[in-house]
């Protein structure tokens, strides 16, 4: 919707200039219609005014009160500062406070009648109004009763302003005569009962009843899904209608006597079921699930070998450096001892090193190359290329996907996912494509026992390590953060001071730990060194081995039975389950994943220690966090906003009109 031809910029709007213009193109928000399709988080009824000693029970509760300004503090930190006034009444006496709005201190003359509309939160001097909204006899708050949308924070403009905003660009569209056009076709409005998009805006800024505003709402959400089920749609035709090399007459037997153990009965049948796409002229686009160390890497190698084997060139892209490097080094082996050439191509390559690569893919000969999003650059040519294996496709920008389509048009196409996604999930971000899913693990896993270790047991730690390290095993320990400036660090940074790597080699050397011998490993390092130590860990020159979140990709060290995860809760529940899929890879019977971590956690902690069912955890996870979010990774470039209370009946129904009626598809294909 934001790109029309001659977009009206906000910069004419009032209280606009450049930089709150970037601000809201920061946001998504560009043009008035933008603003006008503004979906709010909630709704608000004014309440109805309350003497001040009972809204000072009242906590929790959205609340109106009036009094006169009694005092008035205002405290500076350099950029920073917080305002604390205290209202009184006949029956007693409110503070309010508002963060780094020093002018307010204009309104709040003392002595003033002010009213104030907010919640009422505890803070240490008692129950105070937290940012409330402020009226006074030149600025009059809405009557009691009155219905209030609520929008997304939009940080560094006030909830007040973003409000005054909407209801200017509404009333310059009117002034314009400027109407959001209805892309929808009627029938599909009739058919889903939903209301026209023009009224629907209205009525979401200014809704004349609740109903009126939650069918707004809806109205809105259909936008989007509209949306998101043409694209998805949109991919499946795409691709379905391509024209793809047949690989045929490849005997599952065969392939699978290139490896040194016998597949699972699940493995088996995803290898099926692989061999199967391949065999058609239908390009395969396939998903991969199971969970970790369910052996998907493996099926990959096979699918890949299955290709190579005919003469054809496949192609494995990986989100990272890292990650690339491990499969070329995990898979190489067995493409080499079938005869196929393997292939590293990295962007940290040298110059003449990728020309040499580059040289071999444009002569068309059997091969597989391992790489990150650079295999797919201009000046990459492929002589035969016709299987593209990724590993996290979720984790590519819509420039790289982009990219992989187009060199990979004619191309069967596996995707491999690290961690589970639930399957009702799985069914919207992926619809696109088909799913196996590896759902058993190879035998001989043995147990791992995950704890959250916390309080006097943490001193615990140390002897139990020992032990673990005298009995020869390998110990993992993992800090998300090695230090601020970590570019692995895919945490919020800056909300609470980890251990730094030095405070924990100390209390390792202090434990005795450091005659087992310590290795460092993180993403700055140079790819050969980072090699280097990972070797001396695999090997057990080093039995320790302290790392940021690198690690979490496919080291295989069968001997490692302890992983311990500090400052836990910066990681999400997928990661920490992946992690600890770094243990219990051996003959071991039993292993142990250590979590580190505040009682914020706990939830998480907890379920992790229940179950070790990668697919329970991940229903969790998206329970918690959301189906915005996780669409929001693989779509990435399609708004989620709007999408966060995602309903999945809402979106079958959309995309099953979508699918049938080829005017709605259109319309919203973007
Ligand atoms: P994933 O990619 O699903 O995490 P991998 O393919 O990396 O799992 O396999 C994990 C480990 O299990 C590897 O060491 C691999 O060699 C081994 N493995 C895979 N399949 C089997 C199997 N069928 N039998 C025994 N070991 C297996
Ligand atoms: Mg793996």
């Amino acid at each position: 919707m934001s790109e029309k031809e001659q977009p009206e910029g906000l910069g004419t709007l009032a209280g606009v200039g450049p930089k709150r213009v970037e601000l809201l193109a920061h946001h998504g928000l560009h043009t008035l219609e933008d603003l006008a399709m503004l979906v709010p988080r909630d709704l608000d009824e004014m309440p109805h005014p309350l003497p001040l000693v009972v809204a000072c029970e009242a906590r929790g509760e959205l609340v109106r009160v009036a009094g006169k300004v009694a005092s008035f503090r205002l405290f500076r930190q350099g950029r920073r500062s917080s305002l604390r006034i205290t209202i009184e009444d006949e029956t007693g006496r409110l503070d309010a406070l508002f963060f780094n709005q020093p002018w307010l201190r204009e309104v709040f003359a003392k002595g003033r009648h002010v009213e104030l509309v907010g919640r009422v939160a505890s803070t240490k001097s008692g129950p105070a109004l937290t940012v409330p909204r402020v009226g006074h006899e030149a600025k009059a708050l809405p009557p009691p009763g009155h219905l209030e949308p609520v929008y997304p924070v939009i940080e560094g403009l006030g909830a007040d302003f973003l409000r005054g905003l909407i209801s200017a660009a509404l009333q310059q569209m009117d002034a314009n005569g400027q109407r959001i056009a209805e892309r929808c076709p009627p029938d599909a409005l009739g058919e889903l009962g939903l209301v026209d998009l023009n009224l629907a805006c209205r009525h979401l800024h200014a809704p004349p009843s609740r109903a009126a505003f939650f069918a707004a709402k809806r109205r809105l959400a259909f936008e989007k899904l509209f949306e998101l089920a043409a694209e998805l749609v949109r991919r499946r035709r795409a691709r379905t209608t391509g024209e793809a090399e047949v690989f045929d007459g490849v005997a599952l037997d065969e392939l699978a006597g290139r490896l040194p153990f016998a597949l699972t009965g699940a493995q088996r049948r995803v290898m099926e079921e692989l061999l199967g796409d391949l065999g058609t002229s239908q390009p395969m686009g396939r998903l991969l699930q199971g969970d970790v160390g369910s052996g998907k890497t493996a099926v990959a190698t096979l699918a890949g070998l299955a290709v190579a084997a005919l003469g054809a060139q496949v192609a494995v892209m990986a989100p990272t450096e890292v990650l690339a490097e491990q499969h070329f080094e995990g898979q190489a082996p067995l493409f080499e001892a079938a005869g196929v050439r393997a292939l590293l191509l990295t962007g940290s390559m040298k110059r003449a090193e990728r020309r040499d690569v580059l040289a071999v893919l444009e002569v068309d000969e059997p091969l597989v190359v391992f790489g990150t999003h650079a295999l797919f650059s201009k000046d990459v040519v492929f002589a035969h290329l016709a299987l593209v294996i990724v590993d996290e496709e979720h984790r590519f920008g819509v420039e790289q996907r982009k990219k992989l389509a187009e060199k990979g048009r004619h191309c069967h196409r596996l995707s491999m996912t690290a961690t589970p996604i639930p399957r009702s999930v799985a069914r919207v971000v992926y619809d696109d494509m088909d799913l196996s899913v590896v759902d058993e693990l190879p035998p001989g896993r043995g147990v791992i026992d995950t704890r959250w270790v916390r309080g006097p047991h943490i001193r615990r730690i140390p002897k139990f390590l020992l032990e673990r390290l005298e009995a020869g095993e390998r110990i993992f320990w993992v800090l998300p953060r090695i230090d601020a400036s970590d570019p692995d660090d895919e945490t919020t940074a800056g909300a609470r001071p980890g251990r730094g790597l030095e405070d924990v080699m100390e209390w390792m050397q202090g434990a005795g730990l450091g005659d087992f011998g310590i290795e460092v490993v993180h993403g700055r390092l140079e790819a050969a060194e980072r090699r280097r130590r990972f070797a001396r860990f695999k090997t057990g020159e080093a039995q320790v081995l302290i790392g940021t979140t690198v690690i979490e990709v496919g080291v295989d060290v069968p001997e490692a039975t302890v992983i311990v995860i500090e400052d836990a809760d910066r990681l999400g529940l997928a990661q920490l389950h992946q992690l600890r899929g770094r243990v219990g890879r051996g003959p071991t019977e039993r292993s142990w994943c250590l979590l580190l971590g505040p009682k914020s956690a706990a939830e998480r902690f907890e379920l992790l220690e229940s179950t070790r069912d990668g697919f329970e955890i991940a229903e969790a996870d998206y329970v918690w966090r959301g189906m915005g979010d996780l669409l929001g990774k693989r779509q990435s470039g399609l708004n989620q906003e709007g999408l966060e209370e995602f309903d999945m009946r809402l979106f079958d129904a959309a995309r099953r009109l979508v699918e049938h009626d080829d005017a709605l598809y259109a319309a919203y294909l973007q």
